[in-house]
């Protein structure tokens, strides 16, 4: 059987599926790491999975330096 008919949903995705699950669980340590120092900036929204604040004192320059902003189609998740 060719790789491209290889049943996907038997839930052999390799590596790449284990670091997905980790991105999207919040437990990938350098997605914890991030979220530790975005915790301590000042804003009242931020995104649901790297905590990075949208408003606030810091939301400008962290738009303009690290680009991070809303995504264009979910607001809870920045533009990563
Ligand atoms: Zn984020």
């Amino acid at each position: 059987m060719a790789d491209e008919d290889r049943d996907v949903s038997q839930g052999d995705h390799g590596e790449h599926d284990h670091i997905w699950r980790d991105l999207m669980t919040g437990v990938h340590p350098k997605l914890r790491e991030g979220r530790v120092v975005f915790k301590r900036l000042p804003g009242t929204s931020r995104c649901k999975l790297c905590a990075v604040p949208f408003d606030g004192i810091a939301a400008p320059f962290l738009r303009a330096f690290m680009k991070k902003k809303h995504a264009r189609k979910n607001p809870f998740f920045c533009d990563f």
